[in-house]
């Protein structure tokens, strides 16, 4: 049996990517380790959304090549964002490497291990058609992608460069991957898309949410990414009246000031994203509703910033991902002018952070001593002798221990305390 080590950076969409390689790669023969050091193939599945996680990559990469000094059979591949972005660039950066591999090809990791080299990024209309094994490590969640690429052009994001133009899986393909899903006893799926409300398969993205919410054994169904630009009234009606349907929606805002949305080209205004709020909470008044935030785009002024924390102050957000502004290669938001200084980049995020975590708690100290539905996962990181799970608002709340609680089950909690970023209560009964 073949060892393939593989080291996943960035977002959920790669660590489906990194599933999905290993279910071709199993059908080559190829078992997971844990360790680089064990393994005959080493794929590095890239994110090349911000400086910093590139940087990352390449010095691990680096560590790879005292590895292959070691063990010349030893092969290394480059797949994700930066395989896509930077081709055989990287050989030239490192000429250890032997498979390049962009996003839309992560099918061809199989024939690509049966050769000895390889650059494969060519443009693939076939990924959205094709129905790739995967190989879950979970047994009670499961990601599955229903488009890939993205159309929209935020002048700050590389992803349109690295994953194409958008393409929708046939819903029959995503229905069928679903049911067996749910015969492998899977009670939660997480649809996958850049932009998932985007989805324009044979059915509408609500018509799909209620054909998945039909399928006997899935107990809840989410979706990440949505835009805001997308969200229509449809969707608000699915999250009103599908059972399954979590009541939990990733809506990225990303700004607060008009100005810098514009420079964005993030397609609507501060006004349009809170009415888009305000429909969601009419229709589900228990809705959890999270975000993400750039801080210190360029030429973003200090009237900027403040928008962006009056926004975080007027909506109240169940949680934020906020990171400062990181030029990338091929964006148009690169060569903008007005790029700022690191530190103001830095003293902005701070106190959007930190203005956050007091929402934030203040959010959760409200679910005190209320019961929550909640899907056990499995056993806490933190604290090995309790079990953990999420509530369908997709809080984490850790379960005092109680002997006949296990990964699958669906629990009454009552919350006893709330902190930061996460909940913790006692079983008072099962759903
Ligand atoms: S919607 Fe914008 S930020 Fe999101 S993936 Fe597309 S280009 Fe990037």
């Amino acid at each position: 049996m073949k060892k393939v080590y593989i080291r996943t950076f960035g977002c959920q969409m790669n660590v489906h990517d990194s599933e999905r390689m290993l279910g071709v790669l199993r059908r080559e023969g190829y078992a997971p380790v844990d360790a680089p050091e064990e393994a005959d193939l080493i794929i590095f599945n890239t994110c090349s959304i911000r400086e910093k996680a590139e940087q990352k990559f390449y010095s691990q990469l680096g560590r790879t090549r005292r590895l292959k000094r070691d063990n010349p059979a030893l092969k290394v591949a480059v797949a994700g964002c930066i395989a896509q972005q930077q081709g055989a660039g990287i050989r030239e950066k490192a000429p250890y490497v032997d498979y390049v591999i962009g996003p839309q090809n992560i099918g061809r990791v199989g024939d690509a291990v049966l050769g000895t080299e390889g650059i494969f990024t060519d443009d693939n209309p076939e990924l959205a058609r094709s129905d790739l094994p995967a190989e879950r490590d979970r047994s009670v969640k499961a990601w599955i992608n229903i488009m890939y690429g993205c159309n929209n052009f935020c002048s700050y994001c590389v992803v349109p460069y690295t994953r194409g133009r958008e393409r929708s899986r046939p819903a029959e393909n995503i229905l069928n991957e679903v049911k067996g899903l749910a015969a492998d006893g899977f009670k939660e799926i997480t649809l996958l898309g850049q932009n998932v409300n985007s989805y324009s398969g044979d059915v509408s993205f609500p018509e799909l949410l209620s054909r998945i919410n039909d399928i006997e054994g899935i107990e809840r169904i989410r979706f990440v990414t949505s835009h805001p630009k997308d969200l229509g009234e449809g969707l608000v009606r699915a999250m009103r009246d599908l059972d399954k349907v979590c009541e939990h929606i990733h809506l990225p805002l990303q700004s607060g000031s008009d100005r810098v949305l514009r420079l964005m080209n993030r397609k609507y205004t501060f006004s349009e994203y809170v009415s888009k709020v305000k429909m969601l909470r009419e229709a589900v008044p228990d809705i959890a509703i999270t975000t993400d935030i750039i801080a210190g785009f360029p030429s973003e002024t200090p009237d900027d910033h403040k928008a962006t924390v009056s926004a975080l102050q007027e909506i109240g957000f169940d949680g934020i991902f906020a990171f400062k502004y990181s030029p990338r290669p091929m964006t148009r938001a690169a060569d903008m002018e007005g790029q700022l200084p690191d530190e103001v980049k830095s003293e902005r995020l701070t106190e959007i952070l930190a203005l956050q975590d007091r929402i934030t708690e203040a959010r959760n100290k409200a679910l005190q001593n209320t019961v929550q539905e909640v899907l056990v996962e499995g056993t806490s990181g933190s604290e090995p002798e309790k079990m953990t799970g999420r509530t369908r608002t997709n809080k984490i709340v850790n379960i005092a221990p109680s002997g006949s609680v296990s990964p699958g089950m669906i629990l009454k909690i009552r919350i006893l305390k709330a902190n930061r970023h996460s909940l913790e209560g006692e079983v008072i009964d099962g759903a």
